[in-house]
């Protein structure tokens, strides 16, 4: 596993306020393994690939739109490893080829196992019987959330972030934004957007960064994956504006309300704002069938 070969870039967004916002594009930080998740993979599969073993496979965990799911296939694939996806929801056995993120998965090699989601739930145990079941697998949290993956955010931080006043990222594991605040500046206010409704991030974060100074803000639009309207409209109208794609999970709700604190006066006046891209754009495939079958305004991105 190596250090990307080339910069991520910092874009200012022109918002017309009396404060500064950038974004740090991570979503450019590989073409399927995007953002967070590269960084977040990259001492798991390095201390893996220093392993010998005889027969190498990744096994890790998701639900049916994953972009953790997405990047870990990507990467296997990349590496010439197997790799096997459980994934919530039993219902999705039949189906998952009409679901964007298994297919792709599915064509990067991944394998998967379908479990319900009372199964699903006690995902210590799987991660013990399947490491018992593949001796030499390499077994990663759901999200990729652990250790290893804390240490990988550094990357995300360089010499250019160090001049920024708040660093911003969207939660979900809390991985990232640990990372974030175990490798921050001692000037710098770490902010986490949750886009999960979960009272024991809080926790996770704090043992995973051994730090306990960070903000956390709910912008989860009521439960992790609900996209309400002005989700959609934030999204599209972001893109016709500055040119970014944003995905409805994580980043564009993330962005949204960034742009409500602004409103607010949250930020002090010339602040320097940093808000990471963390990719996760593949989902928009997904969230516009589902979008779609509740005849709703889609998100409306043409990549060329
Ligand atoms: C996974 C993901 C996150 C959240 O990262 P965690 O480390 O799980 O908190 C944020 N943004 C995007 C686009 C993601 O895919």
């Amino acid at each position: 596993m190596k250090l990307l070969e080339h910069t991520i870039p910092i874009v200012e967004i022109s918002i017309g306020a009396s404060v500064q916002l950038f974004i740090k594009r991570e979503d450019l930080t590989h073409p399927e393994i995007s953002g967070n998740k590269y960084w977040k993979m990259f001492f798991n599969m390095k201390k893996y690939l220093e392993k010998e073993v005889s027969e190498r496979k990744i096994i890790t965990f998701g639900g049916a739109f994953s972009n953790h799911i997405a990047a870990a296939a990507a990467l296997g694939n990349e590496f010439g490893i197997q790799t096997l996806g459980i994934i919530r929801g039993n219902e999705l056995e039949d189906s998952w080829q009409e679901n964007p993120t298994l297919f792709l998965a599915h064509q990067n090699g991944m394998t998967f196992r379908f479990v319900s989601r009372e199964v699903y739930r006690d995902k210590e145990k799987m991660m013990k019987e399947l490491q018992e079941e593949f001796p030499e697998s390499l077994v990663v949290p759901e999200g990729g959330t652990n250790e290893n993956a804390v240490e990988g955010i550094q990357y995300m931080l360089s010499d250019e972030t160090k001049g920024f006043d708040y660093l911003c990222c969207a939660v979900g594991t809390g991985g990232t934004v640990s990372g974030l605040v175990k490798f921050a500046e001692p000037h710098q206010q770490v902010i986490g957007f949750k886009a999960v409704k979960d009272d024991s991030l809080e926790k996770r974060i704090k043992k995973l960064s051994q730090k306990d100074h960070f903000t956390l803000i709910d912008a989860s639009d009521g439960g992790f994956g609900k996209i309400i309207d002005e989700n959609v409209r934030f999204i599209n109208e972001f893109y016709q504006y500055f040119g970014i794609v944003l995905e409805p999970v994580y980043t564009g709700k993330m962005l949204r309300k960034i742009f409500e604190m602004i409103a607010d006066g949250y930020f002090p006046e010339n602040s320097k704002i940093l808000a990471f891209h963390t990719g996760g754009v593949q989902g928009i495939a997904g969230a516009n069938e589902m979008l779609k079958k509740k005849n709703k305004e889609l998100i409306n991105i043409c990549r060329t």
